[in-house]
């Protein structure tokens, strides 16, 4: 069942306001006695389920009280987390209140004990990576699903089936979309809806953008390059993780000496080696990292299953935020939370979304949309490669190939079980303008299955990128100002429809990308039956970019280089959904690099 949407009209509104602005930007002895911290699950302070919901009973009866707070963040993603740790370790204390100084809600529950954390890092999954594609299976809520061919020719007499001949002859299935034609649709695209976003199982691919994939920024690139060391440290990437795996080694060999001009490397990556090293596992960053000891500031709150549904712009002044409508989605009562600034920060669709269901609807908003194609396959490494480890006259690796064959006599590899995956990138460049990833990693697809052994498979992922059109985009179920969206999704926020085609240079493009991936996976082996080269359903990338663009122009963006929505003086926006260029790298180190600019100027604004 969806969670009714729920809109407020402009009379409702003033009404909410009434209260709330005799309030504003004075302290508020409730939430500093601390009563709005029992309410809502506070990062670092777990309570217990029955503790929260009597806490939630408690306060039910307050619903009409706005929650009063300095920086509201919507989303508790790597992006929201960058805003909320920014924000609270420089901005001068004084300004900000001693509890709820940042309140971030997130519609989705915690999902580890450490809040927000990748949830690779469980020891199960480091011990067969393949077992973690159902988790991210799992996670990921597609948005936009057509309605499916309903006729079903074996169906048994008597069953019930939609009428035919009629307007309802299709079923309307709560989550699908009757707006979506198939054609322009991103059919994979998906939301995780998690304390900790996308990043409780994103592989931590953090790749510097090339100079032509920032060539729409509105920031200077060095000042952007500056953004991405604070932003790299943030996140703790590192790219020599992996230096010591045999496979790792090996696969960038003969990578380098097949392809000497492409710069191979080593894919800098969003984690650390385990404190016990020699236990072969790390630790991959989640949004947990980006927060670092912020979940520990009393100042800080998070409202976990808590839907942002609508921004509550200032009925004298319009370009002022005056509140922001939420909903506890395990009581279904509703909240208005009152605060000096506005950062959402919900991915690249859920933005576009909570500033649509609010009615404000600049003219770019969710146009500009660009999406990575992509290119997969995976190989089964060639004999003489496994032989030349076998043979290999460094003696660190006899010493563990000794090691592994006296514990496991039988095993014909001589690759430890623990030696670490290969993690490897050819990265963007002019003459071959795709990123690619050579590595072994958990997708939503590509688990090995039992008839090879993993330590031989090796993945290759080449991201394609796609032209930047006014017309590609995501809008929402149609509604005028004021009125109930027609459609809704699973969450009852206005049913978001891709319109995206790929130019015929993207097609062009992703041709020449598929023919050089394909040269790539033979230098290393043979195709794994049932994984030959093969584009993947649009959308699965998950690196959606550019539907609440930033940029120098108000009519072709929706917020200017610090992120701040054109004609508001307290909403900024954060996500990959900012980033006004066409990309083929992964994006989040580049959207982190944008939120450092915008939580500056949040600074700014909150010292004024
Ligand atoms: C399998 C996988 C692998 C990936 N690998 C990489 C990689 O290697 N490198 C890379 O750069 N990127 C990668 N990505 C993408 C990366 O995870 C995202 O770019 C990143 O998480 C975006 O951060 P964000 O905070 O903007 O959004 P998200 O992580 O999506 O977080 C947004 C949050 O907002 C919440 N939300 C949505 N709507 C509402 C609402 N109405 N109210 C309250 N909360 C709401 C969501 O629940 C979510 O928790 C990968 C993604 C996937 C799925």
């Amino acid at each position: 069942m969806a969670t009714e949407s729920i809109r407020i009209s402009h009379a409702e509104a003033l009404d909410l306001l009434r209260d709330a602005e005799s309030n504003v930007h004075s302290f508020d002895a409730h939430a500093a006695s601390g009563s709005h911290e029992a309410r809502f699950t506070s990062f670092g302070s777990p309570r217990s389920v029955e503790a929260q919901d009597a806490a939630t009973s408690r306060s039910c009866n307050n619903t009409q009280r706005p929650i009063q707070c300095d920086v509201f963040i919507a989303g508790s993603g790597p992006i929201g987390c960058t805003y909320a740790r920014e924000i609270l370790e420089k901005c001068d204390p004084s300004f900000l209140r001693p509890r709820n100084a940042v309140y971030m809600a997130e519609i989705g529950a915690q999902e580890s004990p450490i809040v927000g954390a990748h949830l690779k890092n469980a020891v199960k999954y480091q011990k067969d990576i393949d077992s973690f594609v159902h988790v991210i299976q799992g996670a990921l809520q597609p948005v936009s699903v057509p309605l499916s061919d309903t006729h079903q020719s074996t169906l048994g007499g008597n069953s019930w089936t939609p009428p035919l001949n009629s307007k309802q002859n299709q079923l309307v299935i709560c989550g699908q979309n009757p707006q979506q034609a198939r054609g322009t649709n991103l059919g994979a695209t998906a939301v995780t809806r998690a304390v900790g976003g996308m990043a409780t199982h994103w592989t931590c691919a953090c790749p510097t953008p090339h100079s032509e994939e920032t060539n729409e920024s509105p920031v200077d690139r060095n000042e952007l390059d500056s953004l991405l060391v604070r932003a790299r440290e943030l996140v703790k990437v590192d790219s020599t993780v992996f230096d010591e795996s045999i496979r790792h080694t090996i696969v960038k060999d003969i990578l380098t000496d097949s392809f000497p001009n492409r710069n191979v490397r080593s894919i800098p990556l969003a984690v650390q080696r385990h404190a016990k090293s020699s236990s072969g596992f790390v630790t991959w960053s989640g949004s947990n990292t980006v927060l670092g000891e912020t979940v520990n500031d009393p100042r800080f709150t998070l409202a976990s299953e808590h839907r942002v549904t609508q921004l509550i712009v200032h009925p004298s002044f319009p370009g002022a935020v005056a509140g922001v409508l939420m909903r506890d989605l395990k009581t279904n009562s509703d909240y208005l939370v009152n605060a000096r600034v506005y950062i959402i920060a919900c991915g690249a669709v859920c933005t576009p979304q909570i500033l649509y269901n609010s009615d404000i609807r600049p003219p770019s908003l969710g146009r500009y949309l660009t999406e990575q194609s992509m290119a997969f396959c995976q190989i089964v490494l060639s004999k003489k490669y496994i032989k030349s480890i076998e043979n290999t006259t460094n003696p660190i690796w006899q010493n563990l190939i000794k090691q592994h064959r006296a514990k496991h006599p039988l095993d014909p590899l001589p690759i430890p079980f623990r030696d670490l995956d290969p993690q490897i990138m050819i990265p963007y460049s002019g003459a071959f303008p795709w990123h690619a990833q050579i590595h072994r990693d958990a997708f939503s697809y590509g688990d090995v299955g039992p008839r090879s052994d993993p330590r031989v498979v090796v993945d290759l992922r080449f991201f394609g990128k796609g032209d930047i059109n006014s017309e590609n985009r995501v809008d929402f179920s149609n509604t005028e100002p004021n009125k109930r969206p027609e459609h809704t999704d699973l969450y009852g926020m206005p049913q978001a429809t891709f319109h995206v085609v790929r130019s015929d240079a993207d097609r062009d493009r992703d041709q020449k990308m598929m023919n050089d991936m394909t040269t790539v996976a033979n230098s290393l082996g043979g195709y794994l039956p049932g994984s030959e080269p093969q584009f993947m359903e649009p959308g699965l990338a998950m690196h959606i970019t550019g539907t609440t663009r930033i940029g120098n122009d108000r009519n072709t963006s929706v917020a200017n280089a610090c992120s701040k929505v054109w004609g508001f003086s307290n909403l900024w926006v954060g996500g990959n959904n900012v980033i006004p260029d066409s990309t083929a790298s992964n994006p989040t180190l580049t959207s982190m690099a944008y939120a450092l600019k915008g939580a500056a100027d949040v600074i700014q604004c909150l010292q004024c």
